[in-house]
């Protein structure tokens, strides 16, 4: 189905400006001239759910949480910016994996599937996942889902990820 890109971000940005301490500062850049997008609303949910979680929980002391769109005809990006503690460069290769965390989180709490499941999320879309991050300044994910696909091919595994989502 054709998904509204800045109200399904919106709506998200609403849940999550709840969870957020008032430190946070939680926007919304929206760069697209295109709105509705043929993705699966289910994984695009669980892209961008675990995507803030992370961002909001692994920032404990608050700052901006970036979710920027961009999004053409062929693909549409999905940013999502932190101030937070960073991702150490020597964990980046196991970051994707279930059950690893990295050294540096302290006392957050997490099991360590959330960026699995963001993984198999845009696999399943056939996307691709990057990240950039400083220690001690923050991190930037990005997500790149193109736009070629028919629903119909997205659709076919999504129960695979299904009940995997995590609240943190
Ligand atoms: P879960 O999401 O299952 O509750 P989790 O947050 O620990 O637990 P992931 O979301 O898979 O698991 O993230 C894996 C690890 O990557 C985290 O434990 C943390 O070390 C690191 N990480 C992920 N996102 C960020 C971020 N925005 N800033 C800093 N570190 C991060
Ligand atoms: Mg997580």
């Amino acid at each position: 189905q054709l998904i509204d890109l800045i109200e399904f971000c919106q709506n998200l940005l609403e849940e999550y400006q709840a969870i957020a301490t008032e430190k946070h500062r939680i926007k919304l850049i929206n760069n697209s001239s295109y709105y509705r997008v043929d993705l699966d609303r289910k994984l695009l949910h669980y892209i961008l759910t675990n995507l803030l979680s992370n961002a909001i929980k692994y920032s404990p002391n608050g700052g901006q949480v970036i979710l920027e769109i961009s999004c053409n005809l062929q693909q549409v990006i999905f940013r999502v910016k932190d101030e937070g503690i960073g991702i150490p460069q020597n964990y980046f290769n196991k970051l994707f994996q279930q059950f690893e965390r990295a050294s540096n989180v302290g006392n957050i709490k997490g099991t360590g599937l959330g960026l699995s499941i963001v993984k198999q999320a845009v696999d399943l879309h056939h996307g691709e996942v990057s990240v950039e991050s400083e220690l001690g300044r923050g991190t930037t994910f990005t997500v790149k889902l193109p736009l070629t696909l028919s629903s119909e091919q997205i659709k076919v595994k999504p129960d695979k990820v299904s009940g995997c989502l995590e609240k943190s």
